[in-house]
This record gives structure tokens, C-alpha cells and sequence, in this order.
């Protein structure tokens, strides 16, 4: 298969020091996509940067403003040491959404398969008009917005693995039936950021259109994929996305440090051959995933290894 990969050597200039969401984790993954040989295998692309214009379809000019003061001024972080800034994040920020929005075209229109983008910042914490959680720019949310806004799509997924619930996501979307936002996560009870009940499932238009299926801290490889068996899978099938979009983190993997699900690279490897099937099944392939958390760096390199093995070998 085609896969495209999206870096830019502008993530690593994010520069957040000893914070878990540091450039390290980039180096990490492409590492070992080289000495493991399948970087050459992969349409390796780099990122553009967004406009502020595309920024703006779904984010408050005040939050564009605030990123873009701070980093020029020096700051240190943005509201809390949650998000922690250096004078090139809001460059970084811009250019992970140019990827993502570079990456989502590219496949929209099947100039290559499918598409893997391994930004920094991340995104999914990201709400309107507030940073959180190492996250500025919601980059799963703008391309999901591009493809329905400016592409034509009428039913994109968005499956959300990261250990932790995509609330920026979810805030977006959850009046919308065109956009189906799909997360399995930590119980929030115990976990950052507090919410992705499983009764959240979307409002007025949006009802039924977001699922959120926490899962309780210490659970394995087998439970985790009989839960998402039982309660994930049949819904995908029904909803038929013609276009399959993952916030790929990799942090509940048993040695991440920041969440305490125990999942390893067998659970991330099941989930990207069953979105690949679906994508297949109703979106003509159409499948572009892109980094939230891991912050284990041998897990982190070893799970997207596995993922993006997955989404470049031929069925
Ligand atoms: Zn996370």
C-alpha cells in the first residue's frame, strides 16, 4: 500500500524540556521506523503549516491569538505547566495541523492510501477557544471539518484509542450526525480528563453520534478487545464511514506512565486491521490516523511500528 508519513523537523522545536510530551517521543518513532527498515517503505512527506484561516473553521480567534502571544513572548506555558510552550510551539502547532490537513486531502482523493502523521503538538484535549492537556489545535477535529466542509464527506469516523477521552473532539461534534466520534478510554473516574461518561452520546442532531466507552484501569489485551467486540465493532459496521480517521495515542500500553491501562502492541495492532477492514469495507480505503499520547518511548516506537506495519501491508 501507499502510506504516506507526515513529520516536519518543526515538532521537535516544541520544546517542552522534561515534560512526558517532549520531542523525544518523535525521535523514538523514527528511529525505529529506520532500523527497522520500514520508513523505506513509507511515502515520507513533510508538513505544511496551516493558515490561520483553516485554524478558524473550528477554533476561536482569541485561542489562535493566546498560542501565538505566548510563544512569541517567551512564555513558559499557557494558563497551567499542562501546557507547556517554547517561542517555536506556535509555529509547531500551526504546521501538525498542516499535516494532518495535507494528509486527509491526499487520501481523500487516493493519491496514496491511507496516511500516518506523527505530529507535535497533539490535539484531541483541544476545545474551542482553550488549550489543554499538551494539546493547542484540535488537528483529528480541523480535518474532520475539512472533509466534511470543503470535501464532501457525509459520514467520517473519528475512533479516539488514546487512553485518555478526547473531550475537544467531542465537544465539536456532539450536535452533528456527520462526523461519528468513537472513544474507548480509561474510566474517568480515574483518569484525566474527567469525562467521556458512556452516557455522553451526543445531542438534538447529534444524538446517538458519539459513543464513549470507558474501560476500567488495569484491564488487558483480551478484555479490552471483547469490549470493543461486543460494543465498538457492531456500531462502526452500521454507521458505514466513508471516511476512517484515528487519534492514534498509544498510552494505554501496560508501560506508559501517565494512565494505568495495561494493553501491549497485540491490542493497537487488532484495532488498526479492524479500522482498515472498515475503511475498505464502505470508505474505499480512506483511512488517515495521526499521534496523541504514548509516553513510554520503546512502547510508543514499537506500537506505531506495529500500527503503520498494519496500514502499509497489502491485504
Ligand atoms: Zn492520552
Amino acid at each position: 500500500m501507499k502510506t504516506g508519513f507526515y513529520t516536519n523537523p518543526i515538532y521537535l522545536e516544541h520544546d517542552t524540556g522534561s515534560h512526558p510530551e517532549n520531542a523525544n517521543r518523535l525521535l523514538a518513532i523514527q528511529e525505529r521506523l529506520e532500523s527497522g527498515g520500514l520508513m523505506d517503505k513509507l511515502e515520507v512527506r513533510q508538513g505544511r503549516s496551516a493558515t490561520t484561516a483553516e485554524i478558524k473553521m473550528l477554533h476561536a480567534e482569541k485561542l489562535i491569538s493566546e498560542v501565538e502571544i505566548a510563544s512569541e513572548s517567551g512564555a513558559h506555558s499557557l494558563y497551567t505547566q499542562d501546557c507547556v510552550i517554547s517561542t517555536q510551539t506556535y509555529n509547531a502547532a500551526l504546521h501538525a495541523v498542516g499535516s494532518v490537513l495535507d494528509a486527509a486531502l491526499e487520501v481523500a482523493e487516493r493519491r496514496i492510501d491511507n496516511a500516518f502523521c506523527a505530529v507535535r503538538p497533539p490535539g484531541h484535549h483541544a476545545e474551542y477557544e482553550t488549550a489543554m492537556g499538551f494539546c493547542f489545535f484540535n488537528n483529528v477535529a480541523l480535518a474532520a471539518e475539512f472533509l466534511t466542509k470543503n470535501m464532501g464527506f457525509l459520514r467520517v469516523l473519528i475512533f479516539d484509542f488514546d487512553v485518555h477521552h478526547g473531550n475537544g473532539t467531542q465537544h465539536f461534534f456532539e450536535e452533528r450526525s456527520d462526523i461519528y466520534f468513537v472513544s474507548m478510554h480509561q474510566d474517568p473516574r480515574t483518569c484525566y480528563p474527567g469525562t467521556g461518561f458512556a452516557d455522553e452520546r451526543g445531542n438534538g442532531a447529534g444524538s446517538g453520534y458519539t459513543l464513549n466507552v470507558p474501560v476500567p484501569p488495569g484491564m488487558e489485551d483480551e478484555e479490552y478487545l471483547q469490549t470493543f467486540y461486543a460494543n465498538v465493532h457492531p456500531k462502526l459496521q452500521e454507521y458505514k464511514p466513508d471516511f476512517v480517521l484515528i487519534s492514534a495515542g498509544f498510552d494505554a500500553h501496560r508501560a506508559d506512565p501517565l494512565a494505568s491501562l495495561n494493553l501491549t502492541e497485540h491490542t493497537f495492532r487488532e484495532l488498526t486491521v479492524e479500522l482498515k477492514r472498515l475503511a475498505e469495507k464502505s470508505a474505499g480505503g480512506r483511512l488517515m490516523s495521526l499521534l496523541e499520547g504514548g509516553y513510554d518511548l520503546n512502547a510508543l516506537a514499537s506500537s506505531v511500528e506495529e500500527h503503520l506495519t498494519i496500514l502499509q501491508t497489502e491485504d
